[in-house]
């Protein structure tokens, strides 16, 4: 039996992350992984794939249609969509085995197979053969990560509806696509079949896209995406969907009750959330429970069974990569014995669509909520010199202060390259800046990041540019 001082359940963006940390640290450690490459959803099934399809399906249609005209570049593209699978694959493959040298680097065994609990320190091995080997550790880090979450009466048979993964790989163009839900997956993989042809429809149960994310700033993308042909039908529930060979036939009813009506579709996307993955983890061997949602609970990344570790998606706060990597070096430097902690309150969120929508912080919804007095300071991209010359001035950048220390409290952004624009605030936040202090930085011009500036001036009525 190997003895580990540290066990990694899981090899996606938190356990991978946590491996690679507790080999910089010297502890020595393995990552069991029972899917055949590393890198867990992100890499393989997630952010990767849909940002490497969002890429080529936005190449696509700028040289399709009037965007590349306009520039004075006449071509006729065509879609080969094989191709375009392919090096998605490709680049997905480079980056799993990126991990794969990453581990060799930093002395981290992959143990290949399916980890279960066995009790205290212990952990069980179902490789893909079906031979089992045990494990010890001093610690044991829970990082399974998550699945899509099904819906009832909509049952995922990834045939004509699917999940995200079958979006990321349908052999065909979708004539017409319904995506159910209008949260960051249903939008980002709704645009990039829109992009390639289909006919989009998106059904969300609330009436609002993006529950969560500041409401003006989701409103605007709203507006954009449905400026490029996205159907949105809000405060709508699908009751039923009954498949066929070649399309699915969906009913829907407003989500207050009232009349159903149905719904042709070719393909279905069910992209209504996540869910925490714990199938077969032996929780009961050592007395883990999950809290209702399937959640397993920490605090500080700790369980309630001493030695049992949990990050990522499988525990509470927002189903990020970048969350779960925080937590994995939080994590592993917390078993290594030095404090570090993760400001919860400064995770970004972005979503890949066209024009970006990317923010961090708080919203002016939950400033309300809070009673707490706060300047808004925006700026619209319509006014930034260099997304007028590329032609890409939808959207703005918000700049939310306290309303008496000036200090920044949230930044919500929807517009050109926002997703690489967000950092300068995170970085500025968790310095605790004022918008000021931001407002007096020189920035680059031209660049969209002035924006960024302009609408720091902009808190106290200052922006230049307007
Ligand atoms: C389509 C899509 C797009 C996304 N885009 C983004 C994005 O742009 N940005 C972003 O931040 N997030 C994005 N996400 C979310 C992101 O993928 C997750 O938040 C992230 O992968 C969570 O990391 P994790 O390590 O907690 O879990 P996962 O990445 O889910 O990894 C968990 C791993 O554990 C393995 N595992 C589970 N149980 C066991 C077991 N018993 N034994 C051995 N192995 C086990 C699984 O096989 C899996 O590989 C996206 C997700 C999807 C589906």
């Amino acid at each position: 039996m190997k003895s580990y001082d540290v066990l990694i359940i899981g090899g996606g963006p938190g356990g991978y992350n946590a491996a690679i940390r507790a080999g910089q640290l010297g502890l020595s450690v393995a990552c069991i992984e029972g899917r055949s490459t590393l890198g867990g959803t992100c890499l393989n099934v997630g952010c990767m794939p849909s940002k490497a399809l969002l890429h080529a399906s936005e190449l696509y249609e700028a040289a399709s249609g009037a965007e590349f005209a306009h520039l004075g570049i006449e071509v006729k593209p065509s879609l080969n969509l094989a191709q375009m699978m392919k090096q998605k694959e490709e680049s997905v493959t480079g980056l799993t085995k990126g991990i794969e040298f990453l581990f060799r680097k930093n002395k981290v065994d992959w143990i290949k197979g399916w980890g279960r609990l066995d009790g205290a320190g212990k952990v069980k091995v179902t490789d893909d053969q079906g031979n089992v080997s045990d494990y010890t550790a001093k610690d044991i880090v829970i990082a399974t990560g998550s699945e899509p979450t099904p819906l009832p009466g909509v049952t995922i048979d990834n045939q004509r509806i699917i999940d995200s993964t079958g979006a990321l790989s349908l052999p065909q163009v979708p004539k017409h696509l319904v995506v159910i839900g209008a949260g960051v997956i249903g939008l980002e993989l709704g645009s990039v079949w829109r992009r390639l042809g289909s006919e989009v429809t998106v059904i969300e149960y609330l009436d609002r896209i993006c529950p969560g994310i500041d409401e003006e700033t989701a409103k605007t993308l709203q507006r954009s995406l449905a400026k490029q042909g996205m159907a949105f039908k809000l405060g709508s529930k699908v009751t039923q969907a009954t498949p066929s060979a070649d399309g699915v036939s969906l009913t829907l009813e407003p989500a207050a009750g009232g009349e159903a009506q149905t719904l042709q579709a070719d393909y279905v996307l069910v992209a209504i959330g996540r869910r925490p993955y714990t199938e077969g983890l032996g929780l009961d061997s050592v007395g883990l429970n999950t809290d209702k949602r399937g959640m397993l609970e920490n605090q500080g990344h700790r369980t309630s069974v001493p030695g049992i570790w949990v990050i990522g998606d499988v525990t509470s706060g927002p189903m990020l990569a970048h969350k779960a990597e925080d937590e994995a070096i939080a994590c592993i430097e917390r078993i290594h014995g030095k404090p570090h902690e993760v400001n919860y309150g400064l995770i970004p969120g972005v979503i890949y669509t066209k024009p970006e929508l990317a923010t961090v912080g708080k919203t002016e919804e939950q400033l309300k909520a809070e009673g707490r007095a706060y300047k808004v300071g925006k700026f619209p991209f319509m006014a930034n010199s260099r997304a007028k010359i590329n032609h890409e001035t939808e959207g703005f950048a918000k700049v939310i202060a306290d309303a008496e220390t000036d200090q920044v409290l949230g930044v919500h952004l929807v517009g050109p390259s926002v997703s690489e624009m967000i950092g300068e605030y995170c970085v500025a936040m968790e310095f605790a800046a004022s918008a000021e202090d931001i407002a007096l930085i020189c920035h680059p011009h031209p660049t969209r990041s002035e924006a960024l500036r302009q609408a720091a001036m902009n808190v106290d009525g200052m922006a230049m540019q307007i």
